[in-house]
């Protein structure tokens, strides 16, 4: 069980480029899943006629659920220059690693409740630390792909891609870097990480 909360609107406007195809995850919405929100948002996206499919399924995070059900929607989604995810942190990883030449953007933000997420053992993790930063990754959580969970990697440690805290692992941040250069969006690390906000704990403790 989680809580996911939209991004900022303008922050997800800016994200968008060209055609996009959208993707939500009903899996885990028992709490706060910003249904509403979103289906107003991607009406407004919509309407401007960039939008080549809208697909609402669950459980996004199993890849083999995924892969099967998406598969329904190739050519909307090969006519895509971008898929945007409204979803937990772990559905949008794991349809960023479904589509490694794709950008993939994440449209919420995923806080943490006791309990679990998805209904599988998951491939892809997430923290839920309630600023997600994988719009700036690639796709990839720095949080749990990266040993020291580093916003701004890598360390410098890495030695022949293996990590230095763990050497059967590998270095988190040059995965973040090869899937950027993959979807031509090196850039997004020209653009200063955040300092996390640790509010953002806080605030999720108090709901
Ligand atoms: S940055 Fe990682 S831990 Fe934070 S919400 Fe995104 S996927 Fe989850
Ligand atoms: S080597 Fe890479 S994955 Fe390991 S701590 Fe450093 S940046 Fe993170």
């Amino acid at each position: 069980m989680l809580i996911t909360e939209l991004k900022n609107k303008d922050t997800i406007l800016s994200l968008v480029s060209g055609k996009v195809f959208i993707i939500n995850c009903h899996g885990c919405k028992d709490i706060h899943f910003p249904e509403q929100e979103a289906e107003a948002l991607q009406k407004e996206l919509a309407a401007g006629g960039n939008v080549t499919g809208i697909f609402t399924t669950d459980y996004i995070c199993n890849p083999e659920n995924l892969k099967l059900r998406l598969g329904y929607h190739a050519e909307a989604i090969a006519q895509a220059d971008m898929i945007l995810v409204f979803s937990c942190g772990v559905g949008v990883q794991t349809v960023a690693a479904a589509y490694e030449d794709k950008k993939v953007c994440a449209a919420c933000d995923t806080y943490a409740l006791p309990g679990y997420q998805g209904v599988t053992p998951l491939e892809h993790d997430c923290k839920q630390c309630g600023e997600c930063f994988l719009n700036l990754t690639g796709g990839i959580c720095p949080l749990t792909a990266c040993s020291k969970s580093l916003v701004n990697g890598q360390c410098g440690g890495a030695k022949d891609g293996k990590c230095e805290v763990d050497p059967d692992m590998e270095c988190g941040w040059e995965r973040i870097m090869r899937r950027l250069a993959q979807v031509g969006r090196l850039d997004a690390l020209k653009c200063p990480v955040q300092v996390r906000n640790y509010a953002t704990d806080d605030e999720v403790k108090s709901k």
